[in-house]
């Protein structure tokens, strides 16, 4: 039997107030239905789950998301898969995240999101079906977490869960991880949980900065870092007693906090005892747009600071054991070369062009029966440069534009298209981006022949490259 990567098999996370259930939170398949509609046991053996089995088991991780998921990008994944064997009636760990509620608006987060247009009294409604589904699971599960999605201290239902929490497993088969921003874990908080001291504790705290300033600008929020010091301070002395097992402090690498990271590292270890510093890597997670998300994102080769990073990363202190860099040293891994990555594409594409026409033209040469899709500035620029050297074009072809006739080749608008329906033309895409649905277009005009996207003819690999990811080629 193969062997799947065992969040696959043992994880579920309950992640919104629609009940919504996944069995990973980095990949495109993970949801597999909602507690709404049906039990836990049900989705967990349900057709949606055991087709994301099966991907795993064929290691196929197209739909898993490299940016998100620390395994795939460190390049850890053997290291955490485990047999399929037979599945549980029910999950052995289990997240609970459906509360969504928040007292930071971190930049970058979109988890406010889940709560907008929603009455109170149809969370309610929704929450009482999901927390009595969550609870006949419960009791089977041997390890818990909340939070991830939203902040635990500010979730009363999960607090009451957690607080009621009785394994059929003995505690020391038991094990807790509790995901928090720290804001508010004093000794009054602590208290509605402390029960869940008796089962192997991790806490994982993340700290956006410890400079007040960047620290409220990241957070959204005016507290002062004298709390959140105060607070990691009370969490230490837990950890010093044993009640704690593992004390994880983390934050999100940015181009805000880069510049501060070995001192936040050494504060983390010397002065707040975390066993363990981890250096998430950053994620848009939808809230940001194309030149925030630009600027943001420290791990893409063309920010302007990025250098500068890479000289930080390599300070002494972020070599240290406890400080654990969950990029793998990796740059992003979808990179924008500059806010608007496709204009700057376009424009590359016509200098090629330009500079390079002799060769360019070459290549145009050799292929036969020639036909254009897409009636925008490349075009103007190709046909001219294929007139100046007498190579012949059939026609252009545009969804948008009226038929007509351009530096003596004739346009057709799709619909218009005359004599084209063999497969003997080669078609040559101009559009950069929506290419499948480009070939749908030509399929149902009965357009057929050799498809060639203008970036095969330009010979940039960096360009095909990245052109053919931006469309899942
Ligand atoms: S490989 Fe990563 S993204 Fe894919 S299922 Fe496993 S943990 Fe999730």
């Amino acid at each position: 039997m193969g062997r799947l990567c065992k969040r696959g098999r043992n994880w579920l996370q309950v992640y919104n107030g629609d009940g919504d259930v996944r069995e990973c939170s980095w990949t495109s398949d993970g949801v597999i239905g909602s507690l709404i509609d049906y039990t836990i046991p049900e989705l967990y053996h349900g057709e949606a789950a055991k087709k994301m089995r099966k991907r795993l088991m064929e290691q196929d991780y197209s739909k898993c998301v490299v940016d998100g998921c620390p395994y795939l990008m460190t390049g850890e994944i053997c290291n955490i898969q485990t047999e399929l064997g037979e599945i549980p009636e029910y999950p052995e760990e289990l997240y609970l995240a459906f509360e969504n509620d928040c007292n930071y608006r971190c930049m970058s987060c979109t988890v406010h999101n889940y709560l907008e247009g929603r009455t109170k009294e149809e969370l309610e409604h929704n929450y009482d079906i999901i927390e009595s589904r969550i609870r006949q699971a419960l009791p089977y599960a041997k390890r818990i977490g909340a939070n991830g999605l939203g902040e635990l201290f500010t979730s009363k239902r999960i607090l009451r869960l957690l607080s009621e929490w009785k394994p059929l497993a003995p505690p020391e088969e038991c094990s807790v991880r509790l995901e928090t921003n720290g804001s508010l874990f004093d000794k009054k908080h602590w208290e509605q949980i402390e029960n869940l001291g008796q089962y192997n504790l991790e806490v994982a705290i993340t700290v956006m900065s410890f400079d007040e300033l960047t620290y409220q600008r990241l957070s959204g929020v005016q507290y002062p870092i004298r709390r959140i010091e105060d607070n990691l301070r009370f969490v230490k002395g837990l950890r010093e007693k044993g009640i704690i097992n593992m004390l994880e402090i983390a934050t999100v690498v940015m181009a805000d906090n880069f510049r501060t990271l070995p001192e936040f590292a050494r504060r983390c270890i010397e002065e707040f005892g975390a066993d363990y510093v981890r250096l998430r890597p950053y994620d848009n997670w939808g809230a940001q747009d194309e030149m925030e998300e630009f600027f943001t994102n420290i791990r893409n080769p063309k920010h302007p600071w990025y250098s500068e990073y890479k000289e930080t990363m390599a300070h002494p202190y972020l070599a240290h054991p406890k400080v654990h860099d969950h990029s793998g040293g990796n740059d992003a891994y979808t990179r924008k070369s500059v806010p608007f990555e496709l204009s700057d594409m376009k424009w590359r594409i016509l200098t090629k062009i330009l500079e390079e026409s002799d060769k360019v033209m070459s290549s145009i040469s050799e292929i036969n029966n020639l036909v254009i899709y897409g009636m925008g500035n490349i075009t103007h620029i190709l046909v001219k440069e294929m007139n100046a050297r007498n190579i012949p074009l059939l026609c252009i072809i545009d969804s948008y534009k009226e038929s007509g006739c351009f530096e003596g080749v004739p346009v057709y608008n799709i619909k218009e298209v005359k004599g084209l329906v063999n497969n003997e033309i080669s078609i040559i895409v101009m559009s950069l981006t929506g290419i499948s649905d480009v070939y749908k277009n030509l399929n149902e005009y009965c357009i057929q022949g050799k498809v060639i996207p203008i970036w095969d003819i330009i010979d940039d690999v960096e360009i095909s490259d990245r052109l053919k990811y931006i469309n899942r080629l």
